[in-house]
């Protein structure tokens, strides 16, 4: 949304005093001058009761209902928040605990949201606060800049960090406890023209969304999925843009792999979420633990299944094929757009065909598209077109689905692989294999995308 709701700093005093009328007529109190109460509103409002509302003539600013409805939503908590950084710069209180609750109401609002980072921006004159959620950034607050200093020097102190320094980047983590769940927070400061932008990643191991059977992948190519991951050897290779989720199909492959059975070993830069048995190992360059150090390590810690992050060059391909021709289950990310140029993408990093076409099993090849919220979603002609409602917060969309198409490489391909033939692109059309084309069919008629947003996806 971007609405000029967005640039406006509203009085705590005022939205408090009107807060039943607020939510009653729809419409939110700006400021109070000698002469009227400026308020915003919808064009549709109750203009007849508004007027009730103040003994001073009302000064309308019309915006789109969307946008009221989108600030009043969740209004309780929002008020609150208003309320904790109000009372701290009137001076009312200069406790450290006003402080420490609004943080925690922060990150309690961000977490019912189900954001995954909480952007806390100095604009030249205020502070914004936004949310990612399901990849997509919304404006939550706008409060005075003058708070932005004091809520600055508060998140460097919890994480320990130089609070005087405001001309570097700093990067900390802190950990907060929210009823019985613990939540750690990875923290990066940046200076900017404006002052600072602090961004928030959420690390909730909690999640339940690192589950295969939650990434709305198809059946048919989910089941293949979960066949080939079930291999005592072999390489499997998950693939896409940045963005495309890999990282959390690589998470649930794992969550869906973890037995006391096996050893699981994952390299990974950073580790984001803990995963229970799996032996997670962080590249940590300061000690000069590299990603390729960690690989020439690897075996001689009798692993079953290795996950290798991403092969980024020749050397971490060839471990990865050496692992996998010795036994080993391999699964490891590679950078490439569909799953018949993944096949390619190994002849240019110098691996022998013949060795590929020994250890390669399966390719999974990835795009996220938005979900439409099923709460407001409309059918338009035959299509699903996205709506909007409090649920969505007004965006329209709630959730996400991994589109994946899985290249499972069987006798023939392996053959053609080995002898790098020419026809590999043709053959791979003449099996069942569903490329994003033929996905996007079925997951239109199962109506949990728009067009517009699988196309969106697919051509990245
Ligand atoms: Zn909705």
């Amino acid at each position: 949304m971007n609405s000029q709701i967005n640039d406006l700093i509203f009085d705590f005093k005022l939205l408090t005093k009107h807060k039943k009328e607020i939510e009653k007529y729809l419409f939110i109190p700006l400021r109070k001058t000698e002469l009227c109460l400026e308020i915003i509103c919808a064009k549709d409002c109750d203009l007849l009761s508004l007027d009730k509302i103040s003994t001073k003539p009302l000064k309308k600013l019309f915006v789109p209902k969307e946008d009221i409805l989108f600030f009043l939503n969740d209004f309780k908590e929002k008020l609150k928040i208003y309320k904790l950084c109000f009372k701290r710069l009137e001076g009312f209180e200069i406790s450290q605990t006003l402080l420490d609750e609004f943080l925690f109401s922060l990150f309690s609002f961000a977490l019912t949201k189900e954001a995954s980072d909480i952007h806390i921006e100095a604009k030249e004159k205020s502070l914004i606060i936004r949310l990612r959620i399901d990849g997509i950034l919304q404006q939550f607050f706008t409060l005075p800049k003058k708070f932005f200093s004091i809520l600055s020097s508060v998140i460097k102190l919890k994480c320990k960090l130089d609070i005087t320094q405001e001309r570097l980047p700093q990067n900390g983590r802190l950990s907060l406890e929210f009823g019985a769940r613990k939540i750690d927070f990875r923290i990066s400061i940046m200076p900017i023209i404006d002052g600072e932008s602090i961004v928030i990643r959420i690390l909730d191991n909690s999640l339940d969304s690192f589950y295969l059977d939650n990434l709305n992948i198809l059946p048919k190519e989910l089941a293949l999925i979960k066949k080939n991951i079930k291999r005592n050897s072999g390489l499997i290779i998950v693939t896409g843009p940045t963005g495309s989720g890999k990282t959390t199909t690589l998470y649930s492959i794992m969550k869906e792999l973890a037995s006391v059975s096996k050893k699981i070993i994952s390299i990974e830069d950073p580790i984001e979420y803990k995963i229970k048995n799996v032996q997670q190992i962080a590249v940590n360059l300061e000690l000069n633990l590299s990603f390729h150090e960690i690989l020439r390590n690897l075996l001689r810690q009798d692993p079953d299944i290795l996950m290798i992050g991403e092969i980024r060059d020749e050397k971490s391909l060839q471990i990865a094929i050496q692992a996998a021709l010795t036994g080993h289950l391999v699964i490891a990310t590679l950078h490439t757009n569909d799953a018949s140029s993944t096949i390619s993408r190994l002849y240019d990093l110098k691996a022998k065909p013949f060795l590929i076409s020994c250890v390669l099993r399966v390719i999974v090849a990835q795009r996220l598209v938005l979900k439409l919220c099923p709460n407001c979603k409309k059918k338009i002609n035959g299509f699903y077109k996205a709506g909007a409602c409090l649920e969505c917060n007004m965006s329209g969309f709630k959730g996400r689905v991994i589109l994946a198409e899985v290249l499972e490489i069987d006798e023939h391909l392996e053959r053609l692989i080995a002898r790098e033939d020419v026809s590999i692109k043709d053959y791979i059309k003449s099996t069942d294999f569903r490329p994003f084309d033929e996905l996007k069919d079925e997951l239109l008629k199962k109506g949990l995308c728009s067009l517009e947003e699988i196309y969106k996806a697919i051509n990245i």
